[in-house]
């Protein structure tokens, strides 16, 4: 009888999308050949759609084994059943295995990453930044003795306690504080407050120190602690060029911009937040380091709203922040970092005497450097005036990026001046 002819197979990747089977095994998928090069060029994140259709049936936290489709090892990530991005990079070294001595030796690198990067008189700073230093989907932020963690997925049910156990060991915190930055399965409620994971419960505010100024601080708080550390370079940028200029700091929460540009000898500063709460604490903050109030003002109400009353009274500031959360509520509607924006650059360049300076942050990583300075562009157009970026910043070197994980850089921070 003649032999049937062989089964013939083609290889995987020149099958057409639509019949690509990720899976293979239990605990193991295949990608396309696309997303594996990027994963091997420093991408940490595999996103759901790449897995196909059919949804794994993994756990969260679960490691989950990455192969090309020749069946080569790519990576090694923890699964997430629900965020887009289903894996987050835990090694590309096949030999590489989660355990206290892999987390701790991350730890520790990225200790020494630090040294010598942080500036002279600050213990308010970013210890571990997720994939960048090797820890996916957790931060660790320092304050003083005490420690946040953020953990961005579910997934990190399976490194924290780890990350955690190392932290202590080498950082000796009076405590760790965790804060879940991702929607609990049972849908969206009210934010929780930080939950104490190990040590001490922390005092409700507590002094921390930032190129030498006092900041007031609450680890307990359920999303942010009252000092961003990310935006570090900002306010040196601010303080750099404050000296004898009337500062108007709009979305000023606890007034970290309005302190460096007080302290730096501002003429004026102006701060402006929707928030009445948000003030105390930026006083208090001004008390803390010796800055009189006297000279300066705090405005509640909302940016849009002020800057027409002041255009209207013909008011000016030489240096205006105007660093808006990505999405909030206010009292005119939703504000959209990106529908909004043009309009609230607008608004300020009525109030930027000639010659002025305006520092535009965006802080999502859906607002690209390029849309930013169109946007900056847009406005400057419509507003008839002359306006040149001098200065482009973004995160700090305590906020490492991975190269080739283009999307990391979520800061942007143009310093503008307007003719
Ligand atoms: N620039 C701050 C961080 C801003 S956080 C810093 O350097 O630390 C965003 C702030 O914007 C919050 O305090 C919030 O109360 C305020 N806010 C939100 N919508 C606003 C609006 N429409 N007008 C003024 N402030 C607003």
């Amino acid at each position: 009888m003649p032999k049937p002819p062989p089964k013939r197979f083609s290889p995987p990747s020149s099958r057409p999308r639509s019949t690509f089977e990720p899976r293979i095994r239990k605990g193991t998928v295949r990608v396309q050949p696309e997303v594996a090069s990027r994963l091997r060029s420093g991408h940490p994140y595999v996103f759901r759609e790449a897995l196909g259709g059919r949804p794994l049936r993994e756990n969260a936290g679960e490691m989950i084994e990455i192969v090309d489709p020749s069946g080569e090892f790519v990576a090694r990530g923890l699964y997430d059943p629900e965020n887009i991005v289903a894996v987050r990079v835990f090694t590309r070294d096949r030999a590489e295995l989660l355990d206290l001595a892999s987390v701790k030796r991350r730890v520790v690198a990225a200790q020494k990453l630090r040294e010598g990067l942080i500036p002279a008189d600050t213990n308010a700073y970013r210890v571990i930044n997720a994939e960048a230093d090797g820890l996916p989907g957790i931060t660790i932020d320092r304050y003083g003795d005490y420690v946040v963690s953020q953990l961005f997925s579910p997934a990190t049910s399976a490194i924290a306690e780890l990350v955690y156990d190392a932290i202590e060991e080498i950082y000796k915190p009076r405590s760790i504080y965790e804060q879940k930055r991702f929607r609990p399965q049972t849908g969206e409620g009210p934010r929780a407050p930080a939950t104490l994971e190990r040590g001490v419960v922390a005092p409700v505010e507590f002094e921390v120190k930032e190129c030498g100024l006092k900041f007031l601080v609450d680890v307990t708080a359920p999303l942010s602690t009252g000092l961003f550390p990310d935006l570090r370079e900002g306010r040196r940028a601010v303080a750099q060029h404050a000296k004898g200029r009337r500062v108007l700091n709009l979305f000023s929460y606890t007034g970290a911009f309005s302190l460096y540009a007080a302290h730096a000898g501002a003429r004026e500063v102006v701060s402006v937040d929707l928030a009445q709460r948000v003030h105390a604490r930026a006083r208090k903050n001004f008390e803390l380091n010796g800055i009189p109030e006297r000279s300066h003002e705090f405005i509640v109400g909302d940016s849009f709203k002020v800057l027409a009353k002041m255009a209207e009274r013909g008011r000016k500031f030489d240096l205006i922040v105007i660093d808006p959360p990505s999405f909030s509520q206010s009292k005119t509607g939703v504000f959209s970092m990106q529908k909004d924006y043009r309009d609230l650059i607008q608004a300020a360049l009525a109030v930027a005497a000639p010659n002025g300076l305006m520092a535009c942050v965006s802080n999502t990583h859906k607002v690209s450097w390029d849309e930013l300075d169109r946007t900056i562009g847009e406005a400057a157009g419509n507003s008839g005036r002359y306006v040149r970026v001098i200065q482009r910043l973004g995160l700090p070197p305590d906020f490492p990026v991975l190269a080739g994980h283009v999307d990391g850089h979520y800061l942007k921070f143009l310093l503008c001046a307007a003719a």
